[in-house]
């Protein structure tokens, strides 16, 4: 998951920073508190420690917008058109969870911190500031969502395109029980995330939301199965190599067997390419199958990922290729 953001007025980190060497995963909860308000929006004074522990402070003016396009969220179908809502991940706000059912494993390599301009102070403030107008002013952050969901519905109508919303690009709220009427509302936008909640947990879902689950070190046989039989995908992240900048990709496996370590039961999907565009529907990736998406966040977070059980090791995804091919089969016990 990653998401584009835009540059905060005013916000200067203490240090520029070295993405790149950043050795640990670790970021400290923010520090956050409300500056001053325009109106009745807060702008907020934020504070986080990367793993290299050095500080960064700066603003973030909740008049900005909530939704966003990124570079993934633009690939992919002409017909639709998508946004997404990119907020800090898990606890990293410093107030409540926004992923609860994150594991130890997709925490360290969740690329809603640690993939592309997520990296970036700017981006993290303005992560964080949304989750906390999430979390503190509730009924604001609604009705702002709302407002840009409707301007975004009227321009994908002017424009004859299919509009196509994330909610959770790098948060996990169950938002048919969080905001139901949201789905009701916008009828005609196509609502779809990822989840690591099981399919059994979040079963019953708006028609114009679609779910895809997330493979965790800590995922069973019976979540995968949920998921499958639920006519829904199971996204499983390999350490097959990513180079999008140079066009250059490594193998996907071709298809994946899950085994059961109790009964030793299985189930085989074919995989598809998750990295090829961002719309994670039935229309677009059919159903019962593996997203299968490449190894991002740097290689040391990669080799950390597939250690932890998060990420699964591809043994032909090494070599670099013009696109990326699906080879071989994995298999996961699980
Ligand atoms: S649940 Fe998803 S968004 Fe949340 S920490 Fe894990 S990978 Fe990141």
């Amino acid at each position: 998951m990653s998401c584009h953001t835009f540059p905060v007025r005013g916000s200067r980190p203490t240090r520029r920073p070295e993405t790149e060497s950043e050795k640990r995963s670790t970021l400290t909860s923010a520090i956050v508190t409300v500056d001053q308000m325009e109106g009745e929006f807060p702008i907020f004074r934020i504070e986080f420690t990367n793993g290299k522990g050095e500080t960064f402070r700066g603003t973030w003016d909740s008049r900005r917008p909530l939704l966003s396009a990124n570079s993934k969220l633009r690939k992919g179908f002409k017909r639709f058109r998508a946004i997404g809502l990119a907020m800090a991940p898990w606890k990293f706000a410093g107030k409540g969870n926004l992923c609860g059912a994150a594991s130890a494993g997709c925490i360290d390599a969740c690329n809603g911190l640690w993939a592309g301009m997520n990296v970036t102070p700017s981006t993290r403030f303005a992560l964080i500031g949304r989750a906390r107008l999430y979390m503190e002013f509730r009924a604001l952050f609604l009705r702002k969502l709302r407002e840009e969901l409707a301007n975004f519905e009227r321009l994908c109508i002017r424009t004859g395109r299919v509009p196509a919303v994330r909610l959770n690009v790098s948060t996990d709220i169950p938002w048919e029980r969080v905001a139901p009427g949201l789905f009701a509302e916008f009828r005609r936008i196509r609502f779809y995330d990822y989840s690591a909640y099981s399919a059994d947990n979040r079963a019953a879902l708006p028609a114009n939301y679609q779910l895809c689950h997330s493979w965790k070190e800590s995922t069973t046989f019976a979540y995968v199965e949920s998921t499958i039989r639920a006519g829904r995908n199971i996204v499983v992240p390999f350490d097959s190599a990513y180079a999008p900048a140079r066009r250059l990709f490594g193998a996907l496996p071709a298809e994946v067997i899950f085994v059961c370590r109790e009964t030793g039961r299985s189930i085989r999907v074919p995989v598809r390419n998750g990295d090829k565009h961002d719309f994670r529907m039935r229309e677009t990736d059919g159903a019962g199958v593996c997203i299968g998406l490449h190894g991002k966040s740097g290689r040391s977070k990669v080799s950390a990922a597939v250690e932890s059980g998060f990420m699964r090791h591809h043994a032909e995804g090494a070599t670099l290729r013009r696109k990326t091919i699906h080879v071989g089969t994995v298999a996961v016990e699980c």
